[in-house]
């Protein structure tokens, strides 16, 4: 059994990939950047010129980020440098601003590039941030089919937001915050 207990399991997460092939909406991170007014709602920590950052709708653990380009490409061979640059640099400034919120214990950083390889959106690239702590992966997760996310989404959203105002990161357009963008 030690193998087995090395490994993140997250059959939650057929969820979201269902959800994504039912949405019938077309891209979610597209639509994301181009709704600032809904930020709130969608959870979106904060946007720059190229790229943006927001919560996981299904965190494998309570902060789990993804950062995003603005634009709907699928590889890193395709962004330009600028968008690179800035996809790299918002990835480190999640985590400095997620250890700043919530104090993990680590991270885990990846990005899944095709859906074989576990990406629900292929097409539009996108890296995680998942914060860890010690035992965040137990027995509820492995047997249980059930996770413990001890915050709620938008509580956790309010939290992140005034540690990215602290941070001095620029505001997002929605909650009565100025200056979208
Ligand atoms: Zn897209």
């Amino acid at each position: 059994m030690p193998q087995f207990n090395r490994n993140l399991w997250a059959p939650w997460r057929m969820e979201y990939i269902r959800s994504l092939a039912e949405e019938q909406q077309g891209c979610f991170l597209c639509r994301y950047w181009s709704e600032p007014q809904n930020d709130a709602k969608n959870h979106l920590i904060w946007r720059a010129d190229r790229c943006f950052a927001v919560l996981n709708r299904f965190p494998y653990t309570s902060g789990h980020a993804l950062v995003a380009t603005a634009a709907h490409k699928a590889g890193m061979d395709e962004l330009t440098e600028d968008e690179l640059t800035e996809f790299i640099r918002m990835t480190r400034d999640v985590v400095t601003l997620l250890t700043e919120a919530i104090c993990p214990g680590g991270f885990n950083i990846g990005i899944n590039l095709g859906r074989c390889a576990g990406a629900g959106l292929p097409d539009h690239l996108h890296t995680h941030v998942v914060p860890r702590w010690d035992g965040d992966t137990n027995f509820m997760a492995v047997i249980g089919d059930a996770r413990v996310i001890p915050q709620s989404m938008d509580a956790l959203y309010e939290h992140l937001r005034e540690a990215a105002k602290r941070a001095g990161l620029p505001p997002v357009a929605a909650g009565g915050e100025s200056g979208a963008v």
